[in-house]
């Protein structure tokens, strides 16, 4: 669709206006204004195109994201106080959703960003604010990555039943410093700095969810800043994936004996379940919110791709979308998506009424952010099933955009434990389980074998 012909339902006013106010509004135009005119007609060179080729991968990339950093939206969560935008979280997730209309790969890489300011925001950690803030402020593009994944399984992890014992990164305080060990996998942007910099002006560095103490459960738990260049943090090759190919260099790690200085602790020592909440509420919950805006994207524009197509395919003289079957599914598309944008609207309105909705990690607000990125994933699945059914074979042809979409979006409705956890934690919000773990819950190793290929066992 050309600039003139997105009709006015797709407007950032009657997409968002209700949760928004006018300078809000106004950002966000902007961006998608930016999306429509520089990104979906390259759509598919985020992914090299058919051959994916890397240059035209990196190219497009960079100057996708350096766009959008100049329109602000690597800093729009950070406090105008700290040279941010300041802006709510529903409005940097209508930044999201229009993002990816485009590209759901592009919105995770500055996603982490996001990810890693709502991290030291919500330690308080003015020294690493200090370090970290103004390097994300400016329109030079960044990058950073969140480690919280092992090899033996993500869900157990996230799972907050299992209270983090799984987490099998641990740490150990050696004088003044803090010692690393173990193996993390899939958090990107992963690798050696250099393999950035055809997108990124620097890698911020990994921080890493650790446990120095699984025997206490959450309270064990402690996050830490590890700088790229660390000695003993060894990269893997590119995990090769079928989604954000380029977008996100998902790979394995290993930290052998890494030593970080006592200042690289992100969370506060005398706050024992300080990182448990960061966990579950700045990552957790905060990422699944975004997943959701960022679902409804790739699903918004599965819609805009068939109802494009089938304004100018007839059946006997008369466009297809104009039978009363083909609209009755695109009324039913929209309808959902509508549903399920108001559903994760409304929770991320929720996030700043601590008073009389809770602490992002408190049980209520986890468990909404799940129901949130869970119905979404829903609502998308059925909205690219339907785009291909109204398409025929012209939505399976790789220019239709759909495919390439449709494997994106894919593994954002599997991260951060998956949508079926997401369902666990909504009813874990309305009552206790049987599966809830027993004070004495104990991980362990079944061999010194198992421990090192990952395998994990639990005698409960
Ligand atoms: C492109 C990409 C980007 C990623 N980015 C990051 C990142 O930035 N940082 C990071 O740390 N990780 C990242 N991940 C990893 C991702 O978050 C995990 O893979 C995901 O949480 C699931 O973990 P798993 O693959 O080990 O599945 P498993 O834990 O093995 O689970 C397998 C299946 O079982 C289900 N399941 C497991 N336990 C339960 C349960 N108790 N109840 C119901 N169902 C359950 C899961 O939902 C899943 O469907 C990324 C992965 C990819 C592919």
């Amino acid at each position: 669709m050309t600039d003139q012909q997105y009709p006015e339902m797709f407007s950032v006013e009657q997409k968002y206006g209700a949760w928004l106010d006018d300078e809000e509004r106004e950002q966000v135009r902007e961006v998608k204004e930016f999306v429509e005119a520089e990104m979906i007609p390259r759509r598919n060179d985020y992914e090299g195109g058919w051959h994916k080729d890397a240059d035209r991968a990196h190219e497009a990339i960079a100057e996708a994201y350096l766009g959008l950093t100049e329109l602000g939206v690597q800093r729009a969560p950070i406090p105008e106080s700290a040279g941010g935008l300041g802006l709510s979280n529903q409005a940097v997730n209508a930044m999201k959703e229009e993002i990816s209309r485009s590209d759901s790969g592009i919105t995770t890489a500055l996603g982490k960003i996001h990810w890693m300011a709502g991290i030291l925001g919500q330690a308080r950690n003015e020294r690493l604010m200090e370090r970290f803030i103004p390097e994300v402020t400016g329109d030079s593009p960044k990058t950073a990555t969140i480690l919280i994944t092992e090899e033996h399984g993500g869900a157990n992890i996230e799972d907050g039943t299992q209270q983090s014992r799984p987490i099998k990164v641990t740490a150990r305080k050696e004088g003044d410093e803090y010692v690393i060990n173990g193996q993390k996998k899939w958090g990107g942007a992963g690798g050696p700095p250099e393999v950035f910099d055809t997108v990124f002006d620097d890698h911020l560095g990994y921080f890493v969810i650790t446990n120095m103490a699984p025997e206490k459960g959450e309270e064990g738990m402690a996050i830490f800043h590890v700088p790229p260049d660390a000695d003993g943090l060894q990269f893997s090759e590119p995990i090769q994936k079928a989604g954000h190919a380029y977008t996100d260099r998902n790979i394995k790690y290993t930290f052998d004996d890494v030593r970080v200085p006592e200042a690289f602790r992100v969370d506060d020592p005398d706050r024992p379940m300080q990182a448990a909440h960061i966990t579950h509420g700045a990552i957790m919950a905060g990422g699944k919110l975004a997943s959701a805006a960022t679902l409804l994207g790739s699903a918004h524009a599965a819609m805009e791709i068939a109802m494009d197509w089938t304004a100018d395919r007839t059946i006997k003289g008369k466009p297809v979308r104009e039978r009363p079957m083909f609209a009755n599914k695109f009324g039913e598309l929209a309808r959902d998506i509508e549903g399920a944008r108001t559903y994760y609207m409304t929770v991320g309105g929720m996030i700043h009424d601590r008073e009389a909705h809770g602490a992002l990690y408190e049980r209520p607000l986890v468990g909404r952010a799940g129901a949130a990125r869970s119905m979404a994933a829903d609502v998308t699945t059925d909205a690219f099933d339907t785009a291909f059914q109204l398409m025929g074979s012209a939505g399976f042809a790789y220019e239709a955009d759909l495919d390439k979409l449709k494997r994106d979006t894919k593994i954002v409705q599997l991260w951060l434990g998956g949508s079926q956890r997401d369902r666990l934690d909504m009813a874990r919000a309305y009552h206790d389980h049987g599966w809830e773990a027993p004070e004495e819950f104990s991980w362990h190793y079944e061999s010194e074998e198992a421990a090192t290929e990952g395998e994990v066992t639990s005698d409960d």
